[in-house]
């Protein structure tokens, strides 16, 4: 049984190290917000008073925060101070490059080992410990965060040295946005030339169009396997969090001098249709912008 401080218990961090917990694991959650500390106790966590307290005497540290800014919060204002030094510091969050090199640089300076691992999968792999975690980081810093990780994921992928990991997120979530949008100008464009929508799905999923997009997280209620679209567009992956993680990869790219048109203009039309007021909504929705049938 391993010493896991756990901060961070929102949306996918509770179900994480609710995980954690199942598989024996000794967790000592912290959030910010009490309500998300009660129900990791409820989950078997032990809970903490600061990140600072989480870390004192953990194996491992995971963190699991909204955006590059907690994170260099937490690990330098509290969590490097406190935590041992033989420790693995395992920061899950998606967060812009600079951020995940920064805080990557300062734990090196301190002798502390660090990997970056964000996760794809969503709520509902997190709940069910299926994530798919890409990892940045040394051999032998992936190697000891493995056990850990295999308690909240199905796949665990080495993608290279520190940074590697988020690098691979951002290009992944570009891609996504990408294939989303373009899948559902498909389905506009086949209504409006008279196809029948599920008709469309039968060809275009196994033909040369197919994608996740399209076969896996399907726009169009009713059409192929259960989606966010059949709920309303409600649940899934914020439209918020979507344009987020595009505006990462924008970042990344300017700095790297990478062209990507494509990711360009899937974040002006996630930008829009946040700005209409889509922004709470699974980023599938984005296909009632462009049939013009958006309501908030
Ligand atoms: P969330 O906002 O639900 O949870 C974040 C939690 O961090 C909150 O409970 C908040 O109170 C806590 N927090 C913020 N600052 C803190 C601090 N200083 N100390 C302690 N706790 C603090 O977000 P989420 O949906 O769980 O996402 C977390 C990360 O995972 C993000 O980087 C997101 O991009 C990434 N991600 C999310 C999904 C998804 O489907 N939600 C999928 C893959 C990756």
């Amino acid at each position: 049984m391993a010493r896991i401080a756990f901060i961070g218990l929102g949306n996918m961090g509770s179900g994480m190290a609710a995980n954690l917990a199942k598989a024996g694991q000794e967790v000592r959650a912290f959030d910010l917000a009490t309500d998300a500390l009660k129900r990791a106790e409820a989950a078997g966590c032990l809970t903490a008073t600061s990140s600072a307290d989480a870390a004192r005497n953990a194996d491992y540290v995971v963190t699991m925060l909204p955006a590059g800014g907690q994170v260099r919060a937490v690990y330098m204002g509290e969590i490097f101070d406190a935590v041992p030094q033989a420790a693995l510091l395992i920061d899950c969050s998606t967060i812009d490059m600079a951020s995940a090199k920064a805080v990557g640089e300062a734990a090196a300076a301190r002798g502390l080992a660090m990997v970056d691992a964000p996760v794809s999968g969503g709520i509902a792999a997190a709940n069910a410990g299926t994530l798919t975690f890409m990892v940045g980081g040394s051999t032998e810093a992936f190697a000891r965060a493995e056990p850990i990780l295999a308690n909240m994921g199905k796949a665990l992928i080495h993608a290279g040295g520190p940074g590697a990991g988020q690098a691979a997120k951002i290009a992944n979530n570009m891609l996504l946005g990408a294939t989303m949008v373009a899948t559902c100008e498909a389905f506009v464009l086949a209504g409006k030339l008279g196809l029948d929508l599920q008709t469309f799905y039968d060809i275009a999923s196994r033909a040369s169009g197919q994608s996740w997009s399209m076969t896996s997280y399907c726009p169009v209620p009713g059409v192929g396997p259960e989606t966010p679209a059949d709920r309303g567009y409600e649940g899934g992956f914020a439209t918020a969090l979507m344009l987020k993680d595009l505006k990462l990869a924008m970042e990344a790219a300017q700095d790297v001098d990478a062209s990507v048109p494509m990711g360009g203009q899937a974040e002006s039309l996630y930008q829009a249709f946040v700005n209409l007021g889509g922004g709470s909504r699974d980023f599938s929705a984005i296909i009632k912008l462009l049939d013009g049938s958006w309501r908030r």
